[in-house]
């Protein structure tokens, strides 16, 4: 035992989990000056309410008692006043059932949306558990519960969001397998998903559920995670979510961000959903940081209040709508015959399907070419898991709008139109 070697002292978690390529994709992006960036998840930063923030800020901490309590320790659940609000707010939105039994005690802060993702893959997941996942999916998610040790089985969407019949297929394939009790969750995003764009149809909605409930009562509990992150941001007016329908509370886990509909610096989203779940979420949350940041909370509790958050709101959706409009117009006309670039629901992206002969990879030619012409995408292979065979995603690729201004975004969507446009004609 002298090895002197940290990579053999690594638990199973630290073994598991690897560098997301995500990250050297944005390394790229940083070391190579002039690159636009269609790659990254950012917000859009022209819009970001500084001014609002700043003049709600110098009023908290001008008065001492509001000062000093938000630059103390908060509680690990999260602020009470401010998951009271939630509560409040979900239900005047039709987010929960009007009969749920749910107040503030089954809501829980997390330091981003993303925590409350991590955290309940660690309260559920051993390792050989399985997770379905719509397929694509949300890359960051994916790596959680590899993390975690869990298989990730995708279940494929089309126009209208995750199928309900390949859901049910899949789940009979588990139990002719003798793995139905493996099966701890199903993750779902159910407005304009990340990397997809798509909200999940209506009707589909109560299909879903009831296909979790035929399990459950055959004495097969398989939660559902809504990744509500992108609600806010549907360009048009969605459905009422799964948890709407979740009357006893008991079967969905909705969470949602502040990240996208307000600003993303103040990691800040919730989660609502069964009792013993959240209790539980509390309890390893204490062991990660005792509570999220008491700065952030005070922040957003005084811009609700003062309805600073949904006058924000209204503004992004017309923001992101329009770059949406910019950059499909310029693809309109520009991509190789044969792609495929439906129109997202909302949100901030574009999930492109070329041809096949077109290979996006990270190590395939367009990709590096795409560098080379100083524009950045994150190839579609990457949103898939596993299960997925390489050929099946690889002619695929998210192109955000998010972050940058409408000139630049031109610019950008200009460039990879033209590496694309150069590929298809020496292919040919
Ligand atoms: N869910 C989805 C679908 C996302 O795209 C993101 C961020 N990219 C998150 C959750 C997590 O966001 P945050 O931690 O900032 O709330």
């Amino acid at each position: 035992m002298n090895d002197k070697n940290w990579n053999n002292r690594f638990s199973q978690c630290g073994r598991r989990t690897a560098a997301p390529e995500i990250s050297w994709l944005m390394a790229q992006a940083l070391e190579t000056p002039g690159l636009i960036s269609l790659a990254a998840g950012f917000v859009d930063q022209e819009s970001l309410p500084h001014h609002v923030v700043s003049s709600e800020v110098n009023e908290l901490l001008n008065e001492p008692l509001s000062g000093r309590a938000m630059l103390q320790y908060g509680t690990t659940q999260g602020d009470e006043g401010l998951r009271r609000m939630l509560n409040e707010r979900l239900r005047e939105e039709g987010v929960l059932h009007p009969n749920a039994p749910v107040d503030a005690s089954q809501f829980i802060l997390g330091s981003g949306s993303q925590q409350i993702l991590y955290l309940l893959a660690e309260a559920l997941l051993d390792e050989g558990d399985i997770v379905l996942m719509e397929a694509p999916t949300y890359f960051v998610v994916l790596g959680a519960m590899q993390t975690r040790g869990a298989q990730t089985i995708g279940i494929d969407i089309d126009e209208g969001g995750l199928i309900p019949e390949r859901l049910e297929q899949a789940l009979q394939q588990l139990e002719s397998e003798g793995k139905l009790g493996r099966v701890k969750m199903l993750y779902c995003m159910t407005y304009a998903g990340n990397p997809h764009g798509v909200t999940l149809r209506e009707e589909r909605r109560p299909q879903i559920l009831n296909i979790l409930r035929y399990y459950r009562e055959r004495g097969f509990p398989i939660l559902l995670l809504e990744d509500a992150a992108y609600r806010r941001l549907n360009f048009s007016t969605p459905p009422a979510p799964v948890k709407s329908l979740d009357e006893d509370n008991d079967l969905v886990l909705y969470t949602e961000s502040f990240s996208k509909s307000l600003s993303p610096g103040l990691r800040l989203g919730f989660g609502v959903g069964p009792k013993e779940i959240i209790d539980k979420l509390i309890h390893l949350k204490g062991n990660h940081d005792f509570g999220s940041s008491n700065v952030s909370q005070t922040i957003l509790k005084r811009i609700l209040a003062v309805g600073a958050f949904d006058r924000h709101v209204g503004l992004l959706r017309s923001v992101y709508q329009k770059k949406c409009d910019i950059a499909l117009d310029v693809f309109s006309n520009t991509m190789p015959p044969g792609s495929h670039l439906p129109r997202p629901d909302g949100g901030f992206y574009i999930w492109a399907t070329l041809p096949e002969q077109f290979n996006t990879g990270p190590e395939g030619e367009i990709f590096q070419e795409a560098i080379r012409a100083k524009v950045l995408y994150v190839p579609g292979s990457l949103c898939f898991s596993p299960d997925r065979e390489e050929s099946a995603c690889s002619s695929t690729m998210r192109i955000s709008y998010g972050q940058i201004g409408e000139d630049e975004l031109r610019e950008g969507c200009e460039r990879l139109a033209g590496v694309l446009t150069q590929y298809a004609g020496a292919a040919q």
